[in-house]
């Protein structure tokens, strides 16, 4: 049984049309903003499922994973870490590259800002074919922290993109076909 919240999160979310090219049926977030009730529950949702779980980092994928990550840091107590698009963090850093449709992007994350033992949720809008979390979830892995789950508000079921996170927990709120 779904929770009634879900349903005006899922009405919120404009999905656009050939949007950045041909073929992509964007999903635009930024008119579930525009609603604080949504925005709200969004959130909500997923505090209330990672509050006491002893959660030490949230991990926020740019841009988007910058929007919702740190009002849930905040809401369980857990220090926010963003994990940026290549030459945006001043500090030392670590990269992971993934590969694209076509060539390849990277994700970066500051040394020293998670540590061995830390127990990491990752955050971002939106899974597709998966690349993107695979890329963050190995940054943190490499300075040994434990990713517990990652956290999204929206997956793309038909790319299968839960397929390539190694068996890790995903959480979605809405399926968009
Ligand atoms: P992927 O690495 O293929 O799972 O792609 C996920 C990343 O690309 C996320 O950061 C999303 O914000 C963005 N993205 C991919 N496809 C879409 C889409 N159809 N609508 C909105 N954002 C997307």
């Amino acid at each position: 049984i779904e929770d009634p919240r879900i349903h005006g999160i899922k009405t919120r979310i404009r999905v656009v049309p050939d949007f950045p090219k041909p073929g992509i049926m964007f999903q635009d977030i930024t008119t579930l903003l525009l609603d604080p009730k949504a925005f709200k529950d969004t959130v909500d949702l997923f505090v209330e499922r990672y509050k006491g779980k002893d959660i030490s980092v949230v991990a926020g994928i740019e841009a988007r994973g910058f929007i919702f990550g740190p009002p849930i840091a905040l809401a369980i107590g857990a220090k926010f870490v963003p994990l940026r698009k290549p030459r945006k963090l001043p500090g030392k850093v670590i990269s992971e590259e993934y590969v694209l449709e076509y060539g390849t992007d990277c994700l970066e994350m500051h040394v020293g800002a998670v540590d061995p033992g830390d127990r990491a949720l990752v955050v971002d809008d939106l899974i597709a074919t998966g690349g993107t979390l695979c890329a963050a979830m190995k940054l943190l892995e490499r300075v040994g922290a434990e990713v517990v789950e990652c956290a999204c508000v929206i997956e793309l079921p038909d790319l299968k993109g839960r397929e390539r996170l190694n068996g890790k927990p995903l959480y979605i709120l809405v399926e968009s076909h």
